[in-house]
């Protein structure tokens, strides 16, 4: 998932990762996104452990 690899985005919005800071497409960067979504689900097993 790289196709966007351009530097087209320079003029474009480029925005801050509200994460890590980094530059990045969106607000959060690819990199956090995963991390938060590895963390989400990580939540949802907890609270499906926990809360049985
Ligand atoms: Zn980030």
């Amino acid at each position: 998932m790289s196709t966007t690899k351009t530097n087209t985005a320079q003029k474009e919005g480029k925005q801050l990762c509200h994460i890590c800071g980094k530059e990045s497409e969106s607000y959060i960067c690819e990199a956090c996104s995963d991390k938060v979504r590895a963390e989400a689900m990580n939540k949802k097993k907890w609270e499906d452990k926990g809360k049985a």
